[in-house]
């Protein structure tokens, strides 16, 4: 690094080194200090079970990096960041070898939904030919008057309904259940607001941009970040814990990559009583029990078409994975839970040793839950695919609180990091017109509690490195960061 930092991101998951980017971009002297052994944060690979066999230790399947604007401008196909397509996008495997089918086309998933094919139709064909527009506005806080406000009434008319409401209009299992399988994302009661906009967003990205894989693991896009910072001479540390803003240099811009939780302790005194606790209130989610699988072959799922998806949301009929999720957030742990499972190697053979394969499953469970539930994931999958458990050759498990103990953004093991609530969707962490701020005059917050959503896009990270540019270095235009020009910068800006 050159010189004394302009700009501290703690924190290296997808928003602090989306931060990093921006800021390397305008010239600033930047350096990013991360807790962990390894950069990346919810965006890494590793070798979980056995040797060559990949697996993704947190995020898995793309679908908003592949929307985010910020990923298009950086470019992440010229930094050799490949998007694995599966033919299917995502499918819910239903008892007697049935399967809600999601594909690219709005057609053909609507051909196989008999009954229901016309209005399902209906309802995704426009917003999914909108997806672009759609994408802009839920990717930036929603706090300004839409710039498409027509294709906005559509999606937000129906968006603001509980999902349990919004699958009203349909009749077969099939339907139902891709809206209950997209909505229990969420990891909310399928009666809450705003399951329904939840759930009708990642279907009308599975049909707008798909839901990919990366060739070689969600590594691949952490690695495309740190090169980018370090190319313009910025410099990343791992294994260091910061424990409070004094360790930070005092006249550097600061950009948080944590919880809520974690500003309220890093900031210590310094913040005034009512932000703290504010930030106390702050509502995170239940928690997530993750299993990874190495395999001797791929899943023998029932259904032809589950074998060709890449993402599968296990629980079966709408009502059965509403259920499900209530029981979690009434505080228990369902006995046939909703399993979210990604099966990179669909898309992506690179994963596993010829022949072999990896699966990635999580499924939630009360907040901060110890309990190891990998009988429950193994029996959802084994209920759509009998023989799935002749076919393990190993398993990594890490429970709610084994999330949070590798990373203290997931707070009991809350992987989206703040409840998406109506209001804390639009107040994120809390009220105030820019969310990236603190009361400390040059922190900032950038992690996925920020607004617009959780998830790997950058666009958290992004928005706030903006903000610090303004306040702290006056550079109004935001810097470009493609790879044409990050490269090693000439200048230093002076800190205001
Ligand atoms: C199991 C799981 C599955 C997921 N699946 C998907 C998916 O398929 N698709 C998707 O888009 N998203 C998925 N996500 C969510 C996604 O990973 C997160 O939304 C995203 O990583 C948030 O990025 P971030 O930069 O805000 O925070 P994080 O990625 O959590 O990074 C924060 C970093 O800051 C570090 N840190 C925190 N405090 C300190 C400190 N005091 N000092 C130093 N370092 C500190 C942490 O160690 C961590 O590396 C998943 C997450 C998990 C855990």
């Amino acid at each position: 690094m050159r010189g004394n930092p302009d700009a501290v991101i703690v924190g290296s998951g997808p928003n602090g080194l989306a931060a990093a980017v921006t800021l390397a971009a305008a010239g600033l002297n930047v350096q990013v200090i991360e807790g962990a052994p390894e950069i990346g944060g919810g965006c890494r690979t590793q070798e979980l079970t056995l040797p060559g066999f990949r697996h993704d230790v947190c995020s898995a399947a793309h679908p908003l990096a592949l929307a985010s604007s910020f990923f298009q401008r950086f470019d992440l196909a010229a930094r050799g960041v490949r998007f694995a397509r599966p033919p299917v996008e995502f499918a819910n495997p239903l008892d007697g070898g049935r399967a809600a089918v999601v594909t690219r086309s709005v057609a053909e998933t609507a051909a196989r939904l008999g009954a229901d094919g016309r209005s399902y139709r209906w309802l995704l064909g426009p917003m999914a030919r909108h997806v672009d527009d759609i994408c802009a506005e839920l990717l930036q806080p929603l706090r300004r008057p839409p710039a498409h406000p027509l294709v906005m009434a559509g999606y937000g008319s129906r968006g603001i309904l509980p999902a349990s409401v919004l699958v009203r209009r349909w009749h077969t299992d099939e339907a139902r259940a891709i809206m209950g399988g997209a909505a229990a994302h969420c990891m909310m009661r399928l009666t809450a607001v705003p399951t329904g906009g939840i759930g009708l967003m990642l279907m009308v990205l599975a049909h707008g941009v798909g839901w990919p894989v990366i060739e070689g693991g969600s590594a691949r896009i952490t690695d495309a970040m740190a090169d980018a910072v370090r190319t313009a001479g910025g410099s990343i540390e791992t294994g260091r814990w910061v424990r409070s803003l004094s360790e930070l240099p005092s006249n550097a811009a600061i950009l948080l990559d944590v919880s809520p939780r974690g500003l309220a302790e890093l900031g210590g005194d310094r913040l005034p009583g009512g932000y703290r606790a504010a930030l106390g209130r702050y509502r995170y989610n239940p928690g997530v029990c993750k299993v990874d699988f190495a395999l001797s072959g791929p899943v023998p799922w029932a259904n032809e078409d589950c074998r060709r998806a890449g993402t599968l949301h296990l629980g079966g009929t709408f009502e059965e994975m509403a259920r499900a999720e209530a029981e979690v957030a009434a505080g228990k742990h369902p006995e046939d839970p909703y399993v979210l499972v990604v099966q990179p190697g669909v898309a992506d053979p690179s994963r596993a040793p010829a022949g072999r394969d990896t699966l990635w499953t999580y499924t939630h469970v009360p907040a901060g839950s110890d309990v190891d539930v990998t009988g429950r994931i193994e029996a959802q999958v084994e209920r759509f695919a009998p023989g799935f458990r002749d076919l393990i050759l190993a398993r990594a498990v890490r429970t709610a609180a084994g999330e949070e103990a590798h990373n203290p953004n997931y707070v009991g093991g809350d992987i989206a990091v703040g409840m998406q609530t109506m209001w804390q969707t639009v107040f994120r962490p809390t009220v105030q017109w820019n969310p990236y701020r603190t009361p400390i005059r040059g922190v900032y917050l950038c992690s996925s509690a920020t607004p617009p959503v959780p998830g790997v896009h950058g666009r958290c990270g992004e928005l706030a490195a903006l903000t610090a540019l303004r306040d702290m270095f006056g550079i109004r235009n935001p810097p470009d960061i493609s790879p044409a020009s990050l490269r090693p910068a000439a200048g230093v800006p002076t800190t205001s």
